[in-house]
């Protein structure tokens, strides 16, 4: 979109410092999932990304074996993997050509209802979390659920997740409530992996007043490569840019990132962890997702190799672009994990 003008513009990027962030993507939730996609972000030149480890759906006894199948598989590569605490840890894996990785909680169920349970799943290595998975629960609203705000016992949470130097994540959450947890956060918060709704009309999809309001968290929303919420059947770098674009015009180029949301599934593992899923209490039909859920798609991950291009022919120059593709969720997470 030639001619558009990006509030913001004109910020400078210390090159040395750039690093390339995904800010979520999806293996099998079983301890025995083969790591090797995550090769493919590395030599894609990413440097971080944060993966799934567990969901509302997901009893705590799945979400411990997969932290320590997950934790196990890293520690057999360190030569090409690192589980990150802190930028810095980030920024040595990068300068050594590796991919730094960071967990992340899809809902607070895991939680168990005690806000210190969130210092003990970052000791384990989740460095992000958002507080429902689409559905209602006991701390927040799910987006596909009725509108009921943040609990007493989420804003402890909130503050818990906070005070642990973890992300507060709003992806999947209510829209009230999402508003009321960016409203208690002492922290920026980030939408993980949501686009903007006013592209495409889908309730996972986020409002201009939550994109402002996350903006004004000093936060950013990143945007997926989900087909459904993208809006196209087979993404692509140039969707996921003009979808970056449309933040980036509304609050900033400061407020705008990537989280592509891929989800790779493997020859005899579940996708969702073990057990039945009630499938149309997790994805309701009257939020689209009946049939959209057999045909998902997401954009490959050599999609990051085209990004940078996609998000200057967006209008973006060299520096904002490298904003977008992780220089504003390091400087998020440098405040929130401090360090
Ligand atoms: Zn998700």
């Amino acid at each position: 979109m030639p001619g558009t003008e990006f509030p913001g513009r004109g910020r400078k990027v210390d090159n040395a410092r750039v690093i390339t962030w995904d800010a979520h993507a999806c293996l099998p939730l079983h301890p025995q999932a083969d790591l090797a996609p995550l090769e493919r972000f590395r030599a894609a030149g990413v440097n971080y990304v944060s993966i799934n480890v567990g969901m509302d759906l997901n009893p705590v006894p799945q979400v411990l074996a997969v932290i320590a199948g997950f934790r196990q598989h890293l520690a057999a590569a360190p030569e090409r993997f690192v589980l990150a605490s802190s930028v810095a840890d980030i920024e040595v894996a990068a300068g050594a050509g590796k991919l730094a990785v960071g967990f992340d909680l899809e809902g607070a169920l895991p939680l168990q209802q005690l806000p210190e349970m969130v210092a003990l799943y970052r000791d384990l290595g989740v460095r992000q979390i958002h507080l429902a998975y689409n559905r209602n629960n006991s701390v927040a609203d799910g987006c596909h659920d009725a509108e009921r705000g943040l609990t007493a016992l989420g804003r402890r949470i909130v503050a818990a997740i906070n005070e642990a130097g973890v992300l507060m994540d709003c992806s999947h959450t209510g829209r009230r409530c999402s508003l009321e947890i960016m409203a208690a956060s002492r922290s920026p918060v980030i939408f993980s992996h949501s686009n903007p709704a006013a592209l495409v009309d889908h309730g996972r999809n986020v409002t201009d007043q939550q994109i402002r309001a996350c903006a004004a968290t000093g936060g950013v929303v990143c945007v997926s490569g989900v087909s459904i919420f993208i809006g196209s059947p087979a993404p692509t770098a140039r969707d996921v840019a003009r979808h970056a674009a449309y933040v980036a015009n509304l609050v900033g180029v400061e407020h705008a990132g990537i989280g592509l949301d891929i989800g790779f599934s493997q020859d005899g593992l579940p996708d969702w962890g073990e057990g039945p899923i009630d499938s149309d209490f997790w994805w309701p039909p009257s939020a689209g997702y009946h049939d959209a859920l057999a045909r998902i798609a997401y954009p490959p991950v050599e999609t990051w190799r085209n990004l940078a291009g996609e998000l200057r022919g967006a209008g973006m120059t060299a520096d904002e672009a490298a904003l977008v593709m992780g220089g504003n969720m390091a400087r998020v997470a440098r405040i929130a994990w401090r360090g």
